[in-house]
């Protein structure tokens, strides 16, 4: 129950007394539910929260995909990088709710409307294989799918996820499926049954439940003093990077679960009904015949509990410890070895912890460690022996903690705590810190990992320190992984992981260059050293047709975290009068015979622990033929927008427009070309909605005005006007980013002026052609494009076009946020149109 504080870049847990005494009556429950969907957010917290906290089960989620495709509502990240925010987000929300957390390599490649599609674009074999691993590795007695295998109105992502569940369910008994992944512990796994948890918002008013199982999820938990539906919200609220914050709910919440299969073919026949999900599995040690005494033995370090002095009860957790071995099966062994360890160390009150003197070591160099441990009750503990990282032996120590001295039941002086430093060395090999799903570039729908890592939310720490301990006579070991401690005027004390690396990294300042005919780019390159005195020669490899000057650069670093820019021009050959394809320049810097190419890139968001992962200094080189009609642009940003950076690669002079250039009013705006509104602008920003006069003011003078998409639904319902005739944002959307775009107006001035669209401008679009449509607009409004995915009827709303006074006003569902930022070299001749809001080229 405290594992995965361990893991996380926070200090050691501390469970309180209350934390205790549910940690002890979840030692005599030894049943497990695996809840199976496809993106962070599916999952059902409050049925978590029950599981974890209420039946006392070993819960986990399987996440299929780590929600890479969805959009940042806190910051620019995207893709993978937002993949890893969520991943840290689930593991933030797991650690309220007390579930474990596990995905496959699957990527979420944006919005499907089949899971026909889903499977195919994920690889369908390698993904079954994924699932049927975490459950081999798992052993869930029941799995439950959020959502039905049967064709629904949802994401394709969400059906695949409940297929891939149902055949996972039968495979992981089959010792012919993927036989490589049995032995070491890992064998085939048959769980007792597989429900759909079909919830109220599911529910048809048609559809009969009568035969499904029920659960109310929502009672009280009286030790941790809070409601299953209360930490359900809290835990779901750790999904910031979608803005799915919920309120804490205190209502019956009843969950209806389906049969969709089970290992019993009389059960299976009769379909239904069960009165519950886990009923007539015995979730007690009396599974295991042999537990006789520990099932004694568990019961009596309950009963014999005292909140005041949970010292108390390590003799009997002591004795529970030699019990142990009456548990036949190995995997349920081990895991109560685990509690019973994390229970003994609570109820010695020991802290103990593992830090190094800097945030970051480079492998081949140094580091100073220091291993703590504290004794804060009476019970005699002596620290036996230390391992530091890479060590093959510990050190001895037999080191007799101190303890406090007492006064009644409670703690009264602090004992002194021990510590040993010890400088260690990173071995040359070591691999520096990345998520173990980003160290091989990824194919379309599925990442590549070692074998070993596949399910894991996050690969342990490489660098941990463990202690062995002697308490009440018996040994036991206990891991920490190494982490940084540093204390932050504001926040207070911090942690977070130790990072390994590189000698130098290698970072381009933007991993696009656009190349607008004739024009010479300046690449600038930022290196850091992760070793102290770096020499060496940064190279650009200009790919055939470009080139770069200087050819290389020489640097020196100095001392370890010092900083350097270098620049370098870049520019097409257009010798032989046409310019180049558009090519991939790797950046290197060469240090001895070392050639390094990836440079560190930092998360920091408050609600996860500090995340580093490594990108290859690449920038692709993108020409494009654009014309270009009005250069200065005022700028209103959406959430983490990076088309600001995007415009201004191209030759735009872009003015972010903050509240107080939009509280001016139209003379304000006045001097620009062209105002631009982010993705979801109106969404977020309240005050946009009173400068809604003003840019119609600015409209009708003369001005051109550009909204990207925004959301209308249940959330986030756009009560105001946008435009200057009504229009309404709908769910539409086209996900296939080849699908055919037909010219519905090919006269339109946003199809020629100043750029004449071709066909070809709509290749090479990314993810999707764009999502929230307009669905309903006034006559007034032009629609110049028309599109569909397949076998769906065509839809004109994504873009909307109209004339106003002197001025043009634009509404756009299309991605341009996806696609500038990518180098679309079509998209950036599209939204120079409608920028140009009709004028001609500039002169
Ligand atoms: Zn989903």
């Amino acid at each position: 129950m405290f594992r995965h504080a361990v893991l996380a870049a926070g200090p050691p847990p501390q469970p309180n007394a209350a934390q205790i005494a549910l940690g002890l009556r979840k030692l005599g429950v030894a049943g497990s539910v695996l809840y199976v969907a496809a993106h962070p957010d599916d999952e059902n917290t409050a049925l978590l929260a029950y599981l974890a906290n209420g039946a006392l089960l070993r819960t986990g989620y399987l996440s299929v995909t780590r929600g890479d495709g969805g959009q940042n509502l806190i910051g620019s990240e995207q893709g993978p990088a937002l993949g890893l925010i969520r991943t840290q987000e689930l593991l933030a929300a797991r650690r309220i709710d007390g579930a474990e957390q596990f995905f496959t390599r699957a990527r979420d490649f944006g919005f499907s409307k089949s899971p026909d599609e889903t499977l195919r674009i994920w690889d369908k074999e390698a993904v079954l294989a994924d699932v049927v691993a975490v459950i081999r590795k798992f052993r869930p007695d029941v799995i439950v799918t959020r959502f039905s295998p049967e064709p629904a109105e949802t994401h394709g992502h969400h059906t695949a996820s409940a297929i891939l569940a149902l055949e996972a369910f039968h495979a992981a008994a089959d010792p012919k499926f993927h036989p490589e992944q049995l032995g070491g512990g890992v064998g085939v796994w048959q769980a007792r049954r597989i429900f759909w948890n079909r919830s109220s918002f599911f529910i048809k008013p048609t559809d009969d439940v009568s035969g499904d199982a029920k659960l109310d999820v929502d009672g009280f938990n009286p030790l941790l003093g809070e409601s299953y539906g209360e930490m359900a919200a809290d835990s779901r609220s750790m999904h910031k990077s979608q803005g799915f914050g919920v309120a804490r709910t205190r209502t019956p919440i009843v969950e209806y679960f389906k049969l969709l299969a089970s290992a019993d073919p009389k059960e299976a026949a009769a379909g239904q009904p069960l009165g519950g999900i886990l009923d007539g599995i015995d979730v007690t040690l009396r599974r295991f015949a042999g537990a006789t005494r520990l099932r004694g033995l568990v019961d009596k370090a309950i009963a014999k509990f005292d909140p005041a002095a949970p010292s108390a009860t390590v003799p009997a957790l002591v004795a529970v410890d030699g019990a142990l071995a009456e548990i036949s099966d190995a995997g349920w062994r081990s895991e109560k070895q685990r509690e019973v360890t994390s229970l003994l160390v609570a109820c010695a009150g020991l802290f103990v912890d593992a830090t190094a003197a800097d945030y970051r070591a480079a492998p081949g160099t140094a580091v100073e460690v220091t291993a703590t441990a504290v004794d804060r009750s009476p019970v005699p503990v002596t620290l036996d022996e230390v391992r530091f990282p890479f060590e093959a032996n510990g050190h001895d120590v037999g080191h007799k903690l101190e303890t406090p001295k007492q006064q009644g039941q409670l703690v009264s002086g602090a004992a002194v705590p021990f510590e040993l430093k010890q400088s260690v060395k990173l071995p040359a090999e070591l691999a520096p810190t990345t998520p173990y799903w980003l160290e091989a570039p990824p194919d379309a729908g599925l990442y590549h990992a070692d074998p070993a890592f596949i399910g894991l939310a996050e690969r342990a720490s490489p660098v941990e320190v463990t202690f062995g301990f002697t308490i009440g006579g018996r040994k036991f070991t206990v891991a920490r992984p190494v982490s940084y401690k540093w204390t932050d005027p504001v926040m207070g004390e911090r942690y977070r992981p130790l990072e390994v690396t590189p000698a130098v990294s290698v970072r381009p300042e933007a991993s696009v260059l656009m190349f607008p005919r004739g024009t010479v780019q300046t690449l600038t390159v930022h290196l850091v050293a992760g070793v102290p005195s770096a020499t060496g020669v940064l190279r650009p490899e200009a790919p055939a047709g470009w080139t770069v000057e200087p050819a290389s650069a020489p640097f020196t670093l100095g001392a370890v975290g010092n900083e350097s820019a270098f620049t370098f021009h870049v520019r097409p050959n257009t010798a032989g009068g046409s310019a180049p394809a558009s090519a991939v320049l790797r950046v290197v810097a060469e240090i001895g015979s070392a050639r390094l190419s990836r440079g560190v890139v930092r998360i920091e968001h408050p609600h996860i622990p500090i995340q580093t992962y490594l990108v290859p200094s690449d920038v692709r080189l993108v020409p494009v033929d654009l014309a270009v009609a009005g250069k200065r642009i005022g700028y209103i940003p959406g959430p983490g927008d990076e088309v600001p950076a995007s415009l201004r690669q191209v030759g735009y002079e872009v003015t972010i427009l903050g509240d107080e250039a939009l509280a001016a009013g139209a003379p304000a705006l006045a001097r620009f070309d062209a105002v631009v509104a982010g993705v979801r602008a109106f969404n977020t920003n309240e005050r946009l909605r009173a400068a809604h006069a003003a840019l119609m003011a600015y409209v009708d003078n003369g001005g051109t005005l550009v909204l990207q998409y925004n959301t209308n639904n249940r959330l986030a319902a756009l009560t105001v006007p946008l435009g200057p005739w009504p229009f309404e944002i709908g769910q539409k959307r086209v996900t296939d980013e080849t699908a055919a775009v037909s010219f519905a107006a090919p006269g339109s001035a946003a199809l020629t002026t100043p750029n004449a669209i071709v066909p070809k401008d709509f290749e090479g679009w990314v993810q999707e052609r764009g999502l929230y449509f307009a669905e309903k607009w006034d006559s007034h409004y032009e629609t110049p494009l028309s599109m569909h995915d397949p076998g769906e009827p065509a839809q004109a709303g994504s873009l909307l076009w109209a004339r106003h006074g002197k001025g043009t006003f634009v509404y756009t569902g299309l991605a341009f946020f996806r696609q500038l930022p990518a180098g679309v070299p079509g998209a950036y001749r599209l939204f120079a149109n409608l920028l140009a809001g009709g004028h001609p080229r500039s002169p």
